[in-house]
């Protein structure tokens, strides 16, 4: 780990201070990391905040003495840094263990608060398996779970959100934007189905893979309730947030201290939740990231369209940094090792799902040649011209090494 212009410890052949192609302290001496979707290098300003919260402000947020207040304020600050980057009040925001925690208490929640009003649940069969197996087990509950399947750009049509949601409905959860195909789902619809069926639910959204890379607002989205993630976008790993609409009482999964509004008890991880806050804080404006990660996708489409055998899995109005697409002929496993070879980094679906064939894509209605072959590249602020076309060059190495199948 490098700090300051240091090397704390680590490998030093292995990780350079600076690497030419990210401009990100931890990443691998000229190689091309292209699986933010799954996770992202902490960046320098989190790197430095958690490292002066662990070793500067190491005390009980919770103490009644000096070490107590100073902690407390680095958390409440913390939490207004976050609070106003999703545009929503701090005192609506809840620190959890990272996006599946948050996932967890949101749909448990949810159910479990309304559950003298209604009955039936309805998810979206491309959510990510803190939220559909949440669903599931919701069922030996005896909630009535209905799963809807995207069409075949992998987006939950409005119509079949509408025929779900009846009166006797307590939870819709969509997620923002699909973590295997980046697209991007209309949870801002979601709010007028609900109250056009006169559904007493509530209102979940997974929007771990957007934040940072969309402006969000949980009121303009019409969500009661939203999850995020800090490693998702240049934080640490093992922490993130739930919002929670003002006014709203969730049922915890959890027994023990008073933190977090009693919904995520426990002592708040404050040197993770410094880094996930200064990560936040160093997010460049969310429309001109986007700008430009849709001409590093547009380099990469340009020559991905000219393969032959490319299919693109992606619908165009994705997120920009996300792109899935299957190289017919060549098992994922072997496309996604040879790259990593050249030192290219991507995955197959998601990294949670690891090896398994994509459920997502399978919904989408593709052929089994298309879902044994696809790929996926995710973009992050630190993604160069470079790694694109590092990337390309990888791909015309499958093609003339690797034997098809
Ligand atoms: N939701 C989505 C859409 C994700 O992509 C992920 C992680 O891959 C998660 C939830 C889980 O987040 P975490 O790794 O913080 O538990």
């Amino acid at each position: 780990m490098s700090y300051n212009g240091k090397v704390l410890f680590g490998d030093e052949s292995l990780f350079s201070l600076k690497s030419e192609n990210t401009n990100n302290p931890l990443a691998i001496k000229d190689a091309s990391y292209l699986d933010n979707a799954a996770t992202t290098a902490p960046c320098p300003e989190a790197l430095a905040a958690m490292a002066e919260a662990l070793q500067f402000n190491w005390g009980n947020p919770s103490s009644p003495h000096e070490h107590g207040y100073r902690a407390e304020r680095l958390l409440e600050e913390s939490r207004q840094t976050i609070a106003s980057a999703l545009n929503c009040k701090s005192e609506e925001l809840y620190f959890t263990s990272g996006g599946t925690e948050s996932n967890n208490i949101a749909v448990f929640g949810a159910a479990r608060a309304l559950k003298r009003r209604g009955k039936r649940i309805v998810v979206s069969g491309i959510e990510h398996s803190s939220v559909g197996d949440a669903a599931k087990a919701l069922q030996e509950e005896g909630f009535e779970l209905l799963v809807l399947e995207p069409d075949s750009s992998g987006i939950i049509p409005l119509n079949r959100l509408e025929e779900a949601i009846d009166a006797k409905t307590v939870l819709v959860s969509l997620m923002t934007a699909n973590n295997e195909t980046g697209a991007i789902q209309p949870i801002e619809k979601v709010r007028a189905l609900v109250e056009a069926a006169q559904a007493p639910a509530l209102i979940h959204t997974d929007a771990v893979q957007t934040f940072g890379k969309m402006r969000l607002s949980p009121q303009k989205l019409g969500v009661d309730l939203m999850s995020v993630s800090a490693h998702k976008l240049h934080g640490p790993k093992g922490v993130g947030a739930l919002y929670v609409k003002k006014g709203l009482k969730l049922p915890s999964l959890f027994f023990g201290g008073s933190q977090e509004g009693r919904l995520r008890p426990g002592t708040q991880p404050l040197p993770a939740i410094a880094g996930f806050a200064a990560a936040v804080k160093a997010l460049p404006d969310p429309e001109s990231e986007a700008a430009r990660q849709a001409t590093l996708r547009a380099r990469l489409t340009e020559s991905l369209v000219e393969l032959d055998g490319l299919h693109i899995n992606s619908p165009e109005n994705a997120l920009p940094g996300l792109i899935n697409f299957s190289l017919i002929g060549y098992f994922s496993d072997h496309i996604i090792n040879h790259l990593s070879g050249l030192k290219v980094y991507i995955s197959g679906g998601s990294a949670c799902a690891k090896g398994e064939k994509s459920k997502v894509l399978a919904q989408m209605g593709l052929s089994q040649e298309l879902i044994k072959s696809a790929v996926r590249v995710s973009f992050s602020r630190f993604t160069q011209n470079r790694d694109i076309d590092n990337l390309l060059e990888g791909l015309k190495s499958v093609k003339e090494n690797l034997l098809k199948y």
